[in-house]
């Protein structure tokens, strides 16, 4: 694949890695001095310049190297991910162009940490909205916030009591609307924080008799931004997504059965249909698959084409043949 865009700030969709420290439980494990699968052969150049990283199986010194845009590493911060790689978003989400980042990777390796943040650690979903209040406020633009689940590829409301589902509709222009989807709008961070949270706890108690599919399904946080143009006055939305996607468990090597195998079946034809998505895209294809999941059907408008996107690999870095399942994929996105 030849990618018709720099690698770099410009490029529309930038797949770069991020790696988890070791948990305590991971230290003990390991006898106090754990050593990562993952390492960089070359020291690194400029930050936001493409890298090389290796993932090593300790037990048989086998390893693999991948090409990805950035690699952010056991100490980098989430402020340092946020500046490079989701602020250069704004200006342009500022003049309706649409912008998606979304965390792939196996179910632990830090997704959830890295959008949504935890025990009282901002997520990429805080600082976005945080950043954009503020942009709103000293331009006057506005902000809307929803936010849905996608789980065995139907749609739900988390903004709604009953999680009500939404159906995913297009217009005869071929664009994508969720219809009566909740939206929103949002003027503080206070506001913000707990309309976030009923969702977030939704999230986790709903589907009765299934506990806690939150790991099982995609989150998607979505912010419409209406500002003017300041020209003529006329008013543009622009979307940003921000998506905690479901874990790429590896099939063959987890013995899933009933339930557990169905919806590992279609969160897996629905992670492969959006590497499908990007790879077309990045490699300038004629024909780009986004029918092939509801996730890639609705994101239609904000990946691609257009718009622009960041795919953060998370990794665990003890787990070597996840590491490897992870960013095979996240590369072959590249
Ligand atoms: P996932 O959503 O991919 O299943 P989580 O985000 O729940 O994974 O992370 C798994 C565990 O690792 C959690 O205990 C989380 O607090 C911890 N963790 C993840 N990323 C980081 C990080 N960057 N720094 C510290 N702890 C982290
Ligand atoms: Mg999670």
């Amino acid at each position: 694949c030849v990618r018709y865009f720099p690698s770099g700030s410009d490029a529309k969709i930038r797949v770069i890695v991020r790696i988890r420290p070791f948990l305590a439980s991971e230290i003990k494990a390991s006898g106090g001095n754990p050593i990562p699968c993952t390492f960089i052969p070359k020291p690194e150049g400029d930050r936001g310049q493409e890298v090389t990283l290796c993932i090593k199986d300790q037990e048989t010194s086998r390893r693999e190297c991948y090409k990805l845009d950035s690699c952010y590493g056991q100490d980098e911060d989430l402020a340092s991910i946020f500046s490079r790689e989701v602020r250069p978003i704004f200006p342009g989400l500022f003049q309706g162009i649409n912008a998606t980042v979304f965390a792939y990777g196996a179910t632990g390796s830090g997704k959830t940490y890295t959008m949504q943040g935890a025990n009282n650690q901002p997520g990429l979903m805080f600082l976005a909205m945080s950043e954009i209040l503020s942009i709103c406020e000293r331009t006057g633009s506005s902000v809307k916030l929803s936010y849905y689940e996608v789980y065995l590829e139907r749609c739900y409301d988390l903004l709604e009591p009953k999680m009500k589902e939404i159906m995913v509709l297009e217009d005869h222009n071929g664009q994508v609307q969720l219809k009566d989807l909740s939206q929103v709008p949002v003027n503080s961070m206070e506001e913000f924080s707990e309309i976030f949270a009923n969702g977030v706890q939704r999230r986790k108690v709903g589907h009765t008799g299934l506990n806690d599919v939150s790991s099982r399904s995609h989150g998607v946080l979505m912010l419409s931004i209406t500002a003017f143009d300041k020209g003529s006055g006329i008013p543009i939305v622009g979307k940003l997504n921000l998506i905690d996607l479901a874990g790429n468990e590896d099939n063959r090597r987890t013995c899933n059965e009933g339930i557990r195998l169905q919806e590992s079946s279609k969160i897996n034809k629905s992670l492969f249909a959006l590497s499908n998505v990007i790879y077309a895209l990045n490699c300038n294809e004629p024909r780009v698959p986004y029918r092939e999941s509801k996730l890639t059907r609705i994101l239609q408008d904000s990946l691609g084409r257009g718009s622009r996107a960041v795919m953060i690999a998370c990794l665990n870095p003890s787990a070597y043949q996840e590491a490897v399942h992870t960013v095979s994929l996240a590369a072959r996105s590249r």
